[in-house]
Order: structure tokens, then sequence, then C-alpha cells
């Protein structure tokens, strides 16, 4: 099964990409988290994308294409994958089918995590990550259960914020959203793969709703 998940920053996709990785055993491919890891190695990808994602534009539809075309592999994706961050671009997306085409496998499921564009700022400016696990929290919304340790892999004081995280650069990345990455939505409705979920109801309900949109099934 392989599953897109769009909607702008803050909306959701990580902490539920997450979910639907551990509950149907499928590989999460977040662009995002790909790219901050080549720029924390300081690869020849970190080098050329840093700028960029620190100013909270795009990086090149060729370099997400070329990363995408490796990720999605059947060695690295057994079970079918979860797109946490691409497509984006309308080019991105046409890329995507075309690859996906080549080898007779198809997106079954493209959900929009539905929210409201003024609360992201707030939920964005709250949120942290584990630095080695990479479990996603929020001051508000999702704090960890012990001070300063990770509920997953309970690393302590190993919390990190993203640098594209300041309030200046949500500005640009919901920008960037609605001119780049929102014309996705009527290209996946008009090919009948596109459903919505409220993206504002609390994170175990949002779960939920994706729950019955996919199906019980859970991970073999
Ligand atoms: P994210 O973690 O998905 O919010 O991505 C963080 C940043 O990485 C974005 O603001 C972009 O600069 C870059 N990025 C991630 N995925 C893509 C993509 N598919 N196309 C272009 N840039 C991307």
């Amino acid at each position: 099964m392989n599953i897109i998940l769009l909607g702008p920053p803050g909306a959701g996709k990580g902490t539920q990409s997450d979910f639907l990785r551990d509950q149907y055993g499928l590989t999460k491919l977040a662009t995002g988290d790909m790219l901050r890891a080549a720029v924390a190695s300081g690869s020849e990808l970190g080098k050329k994308a840093k700028a960029v994602m620190e100013s909270g534009g795009l990086v090149s539809d060729d370099i997400m294409i070329g990363i995408i075309r490796e990720a999605i592999s059947d060695k690295n994706c057994p079970n079918g994958f979860i797109l946490d961050g691409f497509p984006r671009t309308t080019a991105q997306a046409e890329a995507l089918d075309a690859m996906l085409a080549a080898e007779g496998k198809k997106i079954d499921h493209v959900i929009e995590l539905e929210v409201n564009d003024a609360e992201m700022v707030a939920r964005i400016s709250g949120r942290f990550s584990c630095g080695k696990c990479g479990a996603g929290f929020h001051d508000s919304f999702k704090p960890p259960k012990v001070k300063d340790t990770c509920d997953s892999c309970g690393a302590v004081g190993a919390f990190t914020r993203r640098a594209d995280d300041k309030a200046e650069t949500v500005a640009k990345r919901l920008e960037q959203y609605h001119a780049m990455t929102a014309p996705l939505l009527p290209y996946y409705r008009a090919r009948g793969s596109l459903h919505g979920v409220n993206g504002m109801a609390p994170i175990a309900e949002v779960t939920t709703a994706l729950q019955k949109l996919i199906g019980k099934k859970a991970a073999a």
C-alpha cells in the first residue's frame, strides 16, 4: 500500500505518518527528515539544501525527484510507503506518477490533513523532537511524559527544535505551500484518489479517522 499525506507545515503529517508506519508496516519517507540528515552529515546534498531550507523555500525538483526515485525501491519499501513532504510541486507529482507507472505501481490513498492556517504558526512554534530517535513532541499538545526525557527511546536532554520553525520562516513555508503544493489537491482529486481528514482534531482522533479511511489491517 502506498500513501501520500498532504497538508501545510504543522498539519501533523510527521506525527500521523509515524502511526501509519507502525500500524501498517509501511516505510515512512519524509523528505524534510532526509534533507535535515543530509545537512547534519555535511554531504554535497546537505550543502546545497541548507540555505534553501533555512529560508523556507523549496529545494529543486530535480534533487527531490532523484531522492525519491532511490527511496521508493521495493528493497527499501517492502510493504509500500507513506510519503510525508513529497510531492510538493506539480512537477514532483508528475514525476512520481511516471516512476510508479513504469513499475506497475500506484498510489492507493492521497490524504489531505485539513487545517486552519492561522493555527499552524502556534502549532509549529511549540514543536520539538528527540535528536536521538526523531520522535515528535509539542509543548502544549504532546509534552513528554517525563520532563526532558523522550517517551520513545528514553534519551535525556536530547530534544531539538528545527531551525526553520521560527515565525518568519513559517510564514514563508505556508506561502510556499499555498503557491506550490496546494495545486496538488485538484490534481489528485481529478484522479479520484484524494480524501480529506480534519487535521484540527486531537492527534488520536485524526489517527482514528485515518485508520477508518485506510482500513483496520495492522502490520504483519
Ligand atoms: P518538512 O520537514 O517537510 O517541513 O521540510 C523541510 C524543508 O525541506 C522544506 O521547507 C523545504 O525547504 C525542504 N523540502 C522537503 N521536502 C521537499 C520537497 N518535496 N520539495 C522541495 N523542498 C522540500
